[in-house]
């Protein structure tokens, strides 16, 4: 068969987004294969609720999230269905301490040109009755450009741009193993009869399964996956179908989250012991059993946190899975030890639009770069050993708001 000049393996909003960009910026020889369905997203994609926040002390988080929502708004406007609703972002202060920090995290935000202003508790609680604690709120730093999108919808319409900018999608594709040829790697093996895809570039867009095909070809990638809860509660009486109409909000003192999805509300809790999991090739979802034991007493906490919790009936609790790296930043860009083979794993959906941009720039040799390329370098941790990429990823977990 020909060769494919670059091929993306995986079409979650990773994957769609690197086809996505490339097909923009011209580049039409492009073929994206993924083990799933067209229409089913399988990988962490599928799970997010979407909230998408972009103050991070970390700078390069911040570059990414902005180009991010910058490319949501665009194709949210463009879709008949919203992608994107810029609700603004509300992260609430329940000691002084994180009071005090919320002023210089305007001064930061205005650093970085995202506009951010502290609230009394009174001006927060309005914004979001449902979500925001009187009593336990001391102020909040609001956000006004942040926002909520719809995971799977966003990527449902990158992978339609990019088909219609020339890009291939091959669904129900598994790819088993990377074919390597004196020293570099030339293409995938795929699940269907070993079949052979040649490609001058392949970029692995696998998400939580990234580690496992990397391995196959004798590369560490510094990436954990990690178990974490999101709860809803059931339809709420005098909610219609409007998807969200308040800000998102935050409780960065308890690691908690939660936002509105139609009728129902969802919130988050990072306030557990992590809970690290292996994805192997045969795991077909990254979804995994919700375990009470688990999650149950930071679930328990959060709902009394959350006024809409707090009376509202508990429905779907799902534990879903992504990926954490050492320094949360994600992996972008080629493999130092491996020709032929480009990552863009460990995203967030927040940063998955500059980090699809980012690739495609640096696969074409554009020079437009978002971010320094060392900072996101595959191989920045390669003198670490998995004991300590590990545990320092983990580390992040409960104080993942400090970054993101
Ligand atoms: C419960 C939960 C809540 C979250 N909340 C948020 C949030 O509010 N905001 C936010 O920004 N992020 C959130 N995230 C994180 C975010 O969802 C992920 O970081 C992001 O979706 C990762 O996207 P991805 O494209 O890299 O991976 P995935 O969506 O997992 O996509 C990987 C794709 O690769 C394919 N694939 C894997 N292996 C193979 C193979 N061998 N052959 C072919 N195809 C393969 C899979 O089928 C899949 O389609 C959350 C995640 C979870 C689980």
């Amino acid at each position: 068969m020909a060769t494919a000049d670059i091929l993306v393996v995986g079409a979650g909003v990773v994957g769609a987004s690197v086809a996505y960009h490339l097909t923009r910026l011209g580049h039409d020889r492009v073929t994206v294969v993924d083990a799933r369905d067209r229409d089913v997203l399988p990988g962490s994609t599928g799970l997010a609720p979407g909230l998408v926040g972009q103050l991070s002390s970390t700078p390069e988080l911040a570059v990414l999230a902005k180009d991010s929502v910058a490319t949501y708004l665009a194709l949210s406007q463009a879709s008949p269905t919203p992608l994107f609703w810029q609700v603004g972002c509300l992260e609430i202060a329940t000691e002084p301490a994180r009071l005090e920090q919320a002023h210089l995290d305007v001064e930061h935000g205005r650093r970085l040109g995202i506009g951010a202003q502290v609230l009394d508790a009174a001006e927060a609680v309005a914004l979001a009755p449902a979500l925001v604690n009187a009593e336990r709120a001391l102020g909040a730093l609001h956000i006004p450009s942040d926002g909520a999108a719809d995971p799977a919808g966003l990527t449902h319409a990158l992978v339609d741009a990019a088909e219609r900018g020339g890009a291939g999608f091959r669904w129900n594709t598994p790819v088993c193993a990377l074919e390597r040829d004196q020293g570099r790697v030339v293409g995938v093996r795929t699940g269907k009869d070993a079949e052979l895809l040649r490609a001058d570039r392949v970029v692995l867009a696998t998400g939580i399964w990234g580690p496992a095909l990397a391995a196959d070809a004798g590369m560490r990638l510094p990436m954990v996956g990690v178990q974490h809860p999101y709860v809803f509660t059931t339809e709420v009486a005098g909610l219609d179908d409007t998807p969200i109409d308040t800000p998102i909000v935050r409780y960065p003192d308890h690691s908690v989250y939660t936002r509105r999805h139609g009728r129902r509300f969802g919130l988050g809790t990072y306030s557990h012991t992590p809970l690290p999991l292996t994805a192997t090739t045969a795991l077909a979802s990254a979804e995994r059993p919700f375990r009470e034991a688990d999650f149950g007493a930071a679930i328990a906490e959060a709902t009394t946190l959350v006024p809409a919790f707090r009376e509202a009936v508990q429905g779907r609790r799902l534990n879903g899975v992504f990926a954490l790296t050492p320094d949360e930043l994600p992996l972008v860009g080629p493999a130092a030890a491996l020709p032929g083979l480009w990552f863009a794993e460990a995203s967030w959906v927040t940063h998955a639009g500059g980090v699809g941009r980012q690739l495609a720039n640096m696969l074409l040799e554009t020079g437009d770069l978002l971010v320094t390329p060392e900072r996101l370098a595959p191989d920045r941790f390669t003198h670490w050993t998995d004991e300590k990429t590990r545990e320092t990823a983990l580390g992040h977990y409960q104080g993942i708001y400090d970054t993101h």
